[in-house]
């Protein structure tokens, strides 16, 4: 046994793997086995291996489109969203083979909502030095309302998770694929073989990043998403919200990875099936909002069409330690609906700090 207690991580999403990192960060030599049915695959990710809709953390654009914080769920997120920027930044200064990189960012909105009527140029939107800017009138494309522009951040995401994944494994961590019945199974003693304890009940402590708890949690549900993954590369991330409450948005991926042109956000919505209908309506609507990018449709050359399931949670994520009986303490870190990469530093930090007490405690 170790200086501190083993921890299995259920989970190798952005989640998951976020967790591991600041837990290998604070606790040097600690023993992590993450476990997971779905891992990162090697990039470029290829149709033929087309990952689970339920893996989510392969699905996303990704970017930071901040939502300031007009309610306490909201402005929760806020803070975790402005500490995951802050170190997303600084990732992408000093490890730009991350596939994370900063960029201009850029929204329209056809409504304005009373969150963003408080907002003037000059607030703080993501971070600091993020050059927050309000549109004038004469800037905003025909049907829009209210715009901003900000600097922020943009992943590959393909290329991070699997950095991520080779960091902990560099680092010491140790996967295991293997789907689970339940979270139960993530007490197995044969995920720890060198454990030298015969009750592994309490042998560790799991940290729970499984997305939506194996749905046993009432309050989770998806958010649908249809995407097409295009070769061509837009120069910055943008977005439009639509009064109908559909989007379009445009977000490049780093490193030769194209661009993310969506896409769909269906509450409650569980269908994996390519829709063709959508597929045309999100690239229509991508060449007529931004014709700086293509003057139409048939110029995008599409890689892939994407289907993905955003495992949403009422209320937000669910951060909380849990004792299940016979010793058994659960960390939960799930729920992330559509900001998951938008609040994965903050989050992962948060759950580490839940973790802290387990582990340190079996310090010998
Ligand atoms: C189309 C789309 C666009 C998005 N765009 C953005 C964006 O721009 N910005 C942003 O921040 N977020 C975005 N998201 C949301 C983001 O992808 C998710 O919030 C995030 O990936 C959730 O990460 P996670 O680690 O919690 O879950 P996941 O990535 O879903 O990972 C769950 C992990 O748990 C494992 N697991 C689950 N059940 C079991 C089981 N029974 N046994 C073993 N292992 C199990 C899975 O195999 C996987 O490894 C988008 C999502 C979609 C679909």
């Amino acid at each position: 046994m170790g200086k501190f207690k083993p921890v299995v991580i259920v989970g190798a999403g952005v989640l998951g793997l976020t967790t591991a990192s600041v837990l290998q960060d604070k606790y040097p030599g600690i023993q992590i086995t993450i476990v997971a049915a779905d891992v990162p695959l090697v990039p470029p990710v290829a149709e033929r291996e087309r990952p689970s809709p339920d893996y989510a953390s392969m699905w996303a654009g990704a970017h930071l489109r901040p939502t300031p914080g007009a309610d306490r769920q909201l402005g929760d997120e806020h803070f975790l969203a402005r500490r995951t920027a802050a170190v997303m930044k600084s990732l992408a200064r000093s490890n730009p083979e991350s596939g994370v990189q900063e960029v201009d960012g850029r929204e329209v909105m056809e409504y304005l909502p009373e969150d963003k009527q408080r907002l003037k140029t000059g607030d703080s939107y993501v971070g600091a030095d993020d050059q927050f800017r309000i549109l004038e009138a004469h800037e905003i494309e025909a049907g829009g309302v209210w715009g901003c522009e900000y600097k922020t951040w943009i992943v590959n995401v393909h290329v991070y998770c699997r950095w991520l994944l080779t960091n902990f494994i560099r680092r010491g961590g140790n996967v295991v694929q293997r789907r689970l019945n339940s979270l139960d199974e993530a007490f197995d003693p044969s995920l720890f073989p060198s454990s030298p304890s015969s009750s592994p009940s309490s042998s560790w402590l799991v940290v729970n990043c499984s997305g939506r708890n194996f749905d046993t949690d009432e309050k989770t549900n998806v958010i649908r998403g249809q995407t097409v993954l295009v070769k061509n590369t837009y120069h910055k991330t943008a977005t439009r919200h639509n009064k109908d409450d559909t989007w379009s948005f445009l977000i490049p991926r780093p490193l030769g990875g194209g661009t993310i042109v969506g896409g769909t956000k269906q509450h409650g919505d569980w269908g994996t099936e390519i829709r063709p209908q959508e597929t045309a309506e999100i690239l229509a609507a991508a060449a007529k909002y931004w014709p700086d990018f293509v003057s139409k449709v048939e110029d995008f050359e599409v890689v892939m069409v994407n289907v993905g399931r955003r495992p949403w949670r009422e209320g937000g994520m669910r951060i909380e330690r849990e004792e299940l009986g016979k010793g058994r303490v659960v960390v939960h870190g799930y729920g992330a609906g559509a900001r998951g990469y938008e609040l994965s530093w903050g989050a992962a930090e948060r759950i580490a700090g839940l973790v802290d007490a387990g582990v340190v405690s079996a310090k010998l």
